[in-house]
């Protein structure tokens, strides 16, 4: 246990209006005395585990939601005052937090500045207003670049920006759009994810309604994303992941790498000793009891272990190295284009990520 290296998550379950295509767990509105509230419940929670967990030093700490930057410069100066004062964190200790335009002004950068965080992931999705009113988003994009421009001259260079494939009217043009204009504000990192219509969202109820583009567009799409970041020299790490060298996410590397971590906040999932677990979304479970239950609590067998090793580090675009047996079922992929075997490496071509999951299902046990 001594010296472990662990990531910390904090999930902040607020948003100012729920997306229509959203699953992740967040609630709609809420007050400063709310986000004052759940930031103290946080700090509890960051005591407890920095009693449990005192021979482990926190290498990344990522604020994701939901909307963290809701919480304000009075939740989040709670919450570090408990991280100082309850956690060992390295002095070079990558803190993300997530942002949506519109909720940061240079009063709150600075603020984050000063606490330390460096590094920002703003949830754009697109560049065409269009597409952002499809999405019910609650900002444009002279939103977005306001608030790029804010973060860069108070707080950080280190800039990621969300983006979705696959969005109601959605085109190839209109994606390179929101490329271009990302590139010229030279952003380091984008994360490129499709949208996917999830159960009990307002998208699902109206889906047949959606102008979305076809399972091909969406192909074409993640081609070009692929082909023009590569020549923007912002090249791909993993199936959604693109940025510039040495920009890399780190907490979320540690996912796919699987490194540890421990999860704070209704529907936070923590990995750590061989153990998954969750607590569910459920808010006013999370704040009204000391231990919340879990949701799942999964101790890995030997047959999960390599699965993980195998689903998660295919995702990245350095890919695995195989044995005998992987490599075998392997082959008719690598020889199809699918996948490449070099320097002992097994990794997924675009073409092949775009069939990921079923490749990966024939290539677990
Ligand atoms: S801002 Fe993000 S977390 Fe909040 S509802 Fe929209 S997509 Fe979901």
């Amino acid at each position: 246990m001594r010296n472990k290296k662990l990531g910390l998550y904090i999930h902040i379950p607020f948003c100012i209006k729920k997306c229509a295509y959203c699953d992740f767990y967040s609630l709609e509105g809420g007050k400063d005395d709310k986000y004052i509230k759940y930031s103290e419940r946080i700090a509890k929670q960051i005591k407890k585990i920095g009693e449990a967990l005192s021979n482990c030093t926190f290498d990344s700490i990522y604020f994701g939601g939901g909307t963290p930057s809701l919480i304000g410069i009075s939740g989040f100066n709670i919450i570090f005052e408990a991280i100082d004062r309850f956690l060992s964190v390295d002095k070079g200790a990558e803190i993300s937090v997530e942002v949506n335009p519109k909720t940061v002004d240079a009063k709150l950068a600075i603020a984050l500045f000063e606490l330390g965080v460096n590094r920002i992931s703003i949830g754009l999705q697109s560049a065409n207003d269009n597409e952002l009113l499809y999405l019910s988003r609650i900002h444009t994009f002279d939103d977005f670049k306001r608030t790029h421009s804010v973060i860069k001259q108070h707080l950080t260079d280190n800039i990621n920006a969300d983006i979705m494939l696959g969005i109601p009217n959605q085109t190839v043009k209109s994606l390179s759009f929101t490329l271009e204009s990302l590139i010229a504000l030279s952003l380091p990192h984008i994360s490129a994810y499709m949208l996917k219509i999830e159960k009990g969202t307002p998208f699902y109820k109206m889906s047949d309604l959606l102008p979305l583009p076809d399972e091909e567009q969406v192909c074409d799409m993640y081609e070009y994303l692929c082909k023009t970041q590569k020549s923007a020299d912002i090249p791909q790490y993993e199936i959604s992941n693109f940025a510039k060298v040495g920009f890399e996410c780190r907490h979320n590397l540690k996912y796919w790498e699987r490194g540890e971590y421990v999860g704070l906040g209704p529907s936070a999932h923590s990995f750590i000793n061989g153990i998954r677990y969750s607590y569910p979304r459920d808010l006013v479970m999370y704040m009204s009891l000391d231990s919340p239950p879990y949701e799942e609590y999964r101790i890995l067998s030997g047959a999960d272990i390599r699965n993980e090793e195998i689903m998660l580090g295919l995702r990245l675009k350095k890919g695995i190295i195989p044995d005998a047996r992987l490599f075998d079922i392997a082959k008719k992929y690598i020889n199809g284009g699918f996948m490449e075997y070099k320097d002992g490496r097994l990794f997924f071509t675009t073409k092949g990520f775009l069939v990921s999951n079923y490749i990966i299902s024939e290539l677990i046990e």
